[in-house]
């Protein structure tokens, strides 16, 4: 799992450099895929349920699940990439959330750093016999004190053999309360958080998932070992 989570911090790590205003999101796509099996490796969401990509590639007012394609990332765009690996069978998965070109406004650049910081208050959480509400209420704590709103429907999820197995993790959540960690669980804790309402709406498409208000949404992931000595991130890039 070390293995697949190095795998795809590397390619989300070409993807987030090539990202620059005129670029297709299939083109970031076609990054991730290359990077991919340049390590040797085998794309973990291409064909998955019958989804089309190797990243799903989220803009804007879309959450998650977006499809890479012909679109056009365009200046101060809030670009989200979720990608995920195999190495001998082993997946990891992670997302990253990042504004194209030289200047965010100062709500994008706010809800960016909120989320990254609740996955990391969320992964501080993930070590034995803490429980699965621990990680869910850190990060709904720190979400909803900066003033954001967070996703109901998706959910982080434990990961290893198969990119989604038990338990669910989910971003909001009571301390003390759902699954125990133990020391080998390996889970994807995943923070979807939007500046305005939490509600949500599925595209046409089938796939992309979108705020129902148009409000702006950001998205980090990380797969993390519960280890003895405390949590270990999987798919940490050199560069985060
Ligand atoms: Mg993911
Ligand atoms: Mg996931």
């Amino acid at each position: 799992m070390r293995s697949a989570g190095h795998v795809v911090a590397v390619a989300l790590d070409a993807v987030f450099s090539a990202l620059e205003p005129g670029i297709t999101t299939a083109e970031l796509d076609d990054i991730a895929r290359r990077k991919i099996r340049a390590e040797g490796a085998k794309p973990a969401f291409l064909g998955l349920y019958g989804f089309p990509g190797v990243a799903c590639i989220s803009l804007n007012a879309e959450i998650v699940h977006g499809i890479p394609g012909p679109r056009v990332v365009s200046d101060g765009d809030l670009v989200s990439v979720d990608c995920g690996a195999i190495v001998d069978g082993f997946y990891s998965d992670c997302a990253r959330t990042a504004v194209v070109g030289e200047f965010a406004d100062e709500e994008s650049a706010r809800l960016i750093d909120v989320c990254r910081e609740s996955l990391k208050r969320g992964i501080a959480q993930c070590v034995p016999h803490n429980r699965v509400g621990d990680v869910s209420d850190a990060i709904e704590q720190y979400v909803r004190d900066a003033g954001f709103e967070l996703v109901r429907e998706y959910v982080g999820h434990g990961v290893g053999r198969a990119l989604h197995e038990a338990p669910p993790v989910p971003n909001l959540g009571t301390p003390k309360t759902g699954p125990l960690l133990m020391e080998g669980m390996t889970i994807a804790i995943e923070p979807m958080i939007m500046t305005g309402s939490w509600e949500t709406e599925v595209l046409d498409d089938g796939w992309t998932v979108v705020t129902s208000d148009g409000s702006i949404s950001a998205h980090f992931e990380h797969t993390v070992a519960i280890t003895a000595d405390g949590p270990e991130i999987l798919t940490q890039a050199r560069q985060d």
